[in-house]
């Protein structure tokens, strides 16, 4: 029994890792769009994180040498707090995300975290440290146990169930067909939008890391699937250095700063209420995402009354 059990059990940690492996390269690819290039540089060391304090620092960058993306872009994200970018689309936010997680080289200027230069310390300890809630999250077809321990595979079951708690989504596995044990995915469960970033918050929350990035969904959900999600991501952020890439902007209103991002340069930045009083490009999206919300209501409102 022994010697059949060994080469499954060795097969079964293979299996993991290339299932891991493989999900690692879907979110890279989902993120990117192409595969990583980036190399560490020789004798690079593991990044020590004391604080978690994230700055930018004259950052320049291009995906094409004749196509700038980001123009000196500087700003800091002090240790436990939330700094949010905005700005129109292709303004250059997610690239920030990219940046930091250093999936490219600048081509100017650098990325510190707790003063040490992000192209000089190892990928992978600096992966170790930043957790990602992405606007896709890619689940495996396994079950939903599976895909939350995911964020940490020493996890216990009691870790996994409080992590679903706190990120909202335990109810629902609760009333799945076989609860933690429902399989999900292609040929299982399908999750929406919302229930999926749920576990990506869950996997997150399991994680732990003192650096967290959110890359906020661009799709609308319903207003009551955006309250839970908002709630979940407030106590997952909550004393965690946090980035959050922000499309709708109700849902920032209370970071401690924000960065107003328009073709690769900040243009404004400040505080929910600070920004509206500048009356700039901040309070003009402000209100047109207003304009735009009520009008939705409206709409629905009169879908009812039929
Ligand atoms: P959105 O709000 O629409 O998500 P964004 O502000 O996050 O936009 P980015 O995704 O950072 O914008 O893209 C900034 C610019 O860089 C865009 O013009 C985009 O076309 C370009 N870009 C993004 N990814 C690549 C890539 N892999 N190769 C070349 N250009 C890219």
């Amino acid at each position: 029994m022994i010697q059949l059990y060994q080469p499954l059990n060795f097969m079964g940690m293979v299996y993991r890792e290339i299932k891991q492996a493989i999900t690692d390269i879907e979110l890279m690819f989902s993120i990117l769009g192409r595969p990583p290039e980036i190399k560490d540089i020789p004798g690079a060391r593991p990044l020590a994180v004391s604080a978690g304090h994230v700055r930018f620092d004259n950052v320049a960058f291009a995906y094409e040498p004749a196509r700038p993306i980001l123009k000196g872009v500087s700003f800091e994200v002090p240790a436990g707090k939330t700094v949010a970018v905005v700005g129109p689309s292709g303004a250059g936010k997610s690239t920030i995300s990219r940046l930091l997680f250093r999936f490219y080289d600048l081509s100017g200027g650098r990325i510190t975290i707790d003063g040490q230069d992000i192209a000089a310390v190892t990928q992978k300890s600096l992966r170790e440290v930043i957790g990602m809630v992405p606007q896709d999250t890619v689940l495996f077809n396994d079950t939903i146990r599976y895909n939350i321990r995911y964020g940490r595979w020493e996890a216990s079951d009691a870790d996994v169930e409080e992590a679903a708690r706190l990120a909202q989504i335990d109810g629902f596995i609760r009333l799945s067909p076989h609860g933690y044990e429902t399989e999900v995915g292609e040929r299982g469960l399908k999750l929406s939008g919302g229930e999926k970033q749920r576990v990506a918050i869950a996997r997150t929350i399991l994680k732990g890391p003192p650096i967290l990035v959110l890359d906020e969904a661009t799709s609308a959900l319903d207003s009551h699937t955006e309250k839970e999600i908002q709630d979940a991501l407030e106590r997952v952020s909550k004393g965690r250095t946090t980035l959050v890439i922000a499309h709708r902007l109700s849902t920032i209103v209370g970071a401690d700063e924000i960065i107003v991002l328009d073709k690769g340069a900040i243009v404004e930045r400040g505080s929910h209420s600070a920004l509206l009083a500048a009356n700039g490009l901040y309070a003009s999206m402000w209100n047109r995402q207003r304009e735009a919300e009520e009008a939705r209501e409206r709409l629905a409102r009169v879908g009812d009354d039929d």
